[in-house]
């Protein structure tokens, strides 16, 4: 049996990308800030017989390092890593570049850029016991520096996904035994995706699941390093 480990399993994509991982035969590792209060998670994971999900706060080196002790009991190894864990700025969409707020630009970057880097840092040993060695970086077509356009102005929240692109590079680099990517999910129908004010996100929870699973499912080694589209093609930096 396949093992996927997901952050920011408490709602939006990562809850939708638990219950596709479920649905399709996995052990699914379920972390997020507080499962306690997560309860359409709890109810899933109790409902499949999956682990009980793992407190894991990304912005949080001690929380992170205590989960990979917690996860290294309940699983010999992880063939997925999906880092999804995100948040956008305190004025999000409407963030310019003049009045940036610097704490509140710090708590997106330490969640957004630095999470996804320690949490693969603190789960290798268990990646590189797993078949698949896959790291996936939830990144944002909002992260793309070429498709940026002053009508869309959120500088806090685009700079950490153009930052996590450039991340995710640099891990493909040094991790050249793992397949490292950054996707974009699309625009999904969350509390996030309907923050951005634009109108209703299209992509349904569940579908942006279907696909993403669909899509890490099919990654290769020559994927590793690039930004992909939901549905696998190279997207530009
Ligand atoms: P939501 O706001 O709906 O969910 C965000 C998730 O991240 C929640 O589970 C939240 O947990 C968790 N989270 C936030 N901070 C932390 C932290 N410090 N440690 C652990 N978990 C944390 O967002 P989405 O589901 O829409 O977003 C998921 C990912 O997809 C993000 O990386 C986002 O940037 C990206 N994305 C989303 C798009 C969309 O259209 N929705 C488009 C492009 C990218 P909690 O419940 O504890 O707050």
């Amino acid at each position: 049996m396949k093992t996927v480990l997901i952050t920011g399993s408490s709602r939006g994509i990562g809850l939708g990308l638990v219950k596709e991982y479920v649905k399709n035969g996995y052990k699914v590792v379920a972390t997020c800030r507080d499962p306690e209060t997560a309860s359409d998670l709890k109810s899933t994971l109790a409902e499949t017989n999956q682990p009980s999900a793992i407190a894991l706060d990304v912005a949080s080196d001690d929380s992170i390092f205590k989960a990979a002790e917690e996860v290294s009991k309940i699983v010999d190894s992880i063939d997925i890593l999906i880092n999804n864990a995100g948040v956008a700025a305190k004025n999000h969409p409407n963030d310019p570049a003049i009045g940036v707020d610097r704490e509140d630009a710090l708590r997106v970057y330490s969640t957004n850029v630095i999470g996804p880097l320690k949490v693969t840092e603190a789960f290798l040993p268990l990646l590189r016991k797993g078949n698949e060695k896959k790291v996936v970086n939830i990144s944002s077509s909002s992260g793309s520096i070429a498709g940026a356009t002053p009508s869309f102005v959120i500088t806090t929240y685009c700079a950490s996904k153009a930052a996590l692109n450039m991340v995710t590079r640099y891990q493909a680099f040094e991790l050249k035994d793992l397949i490292v990517v950054a996707i974009e999910p699309g625009w999904v129908n969350t509390d996030m995706g309907r923050s951005d004010c634009l109108g209703t996100p299209p992509l349904s929870i569940s579908g942006a699941g279907r696909k993403l699973l669909r899509t890490i499912s099919n990654l290769k080694e020559s994927d590793s390093s690039w930004f992909l589209s939901i549905n696998g093609d190279r997207y530009s930096f």
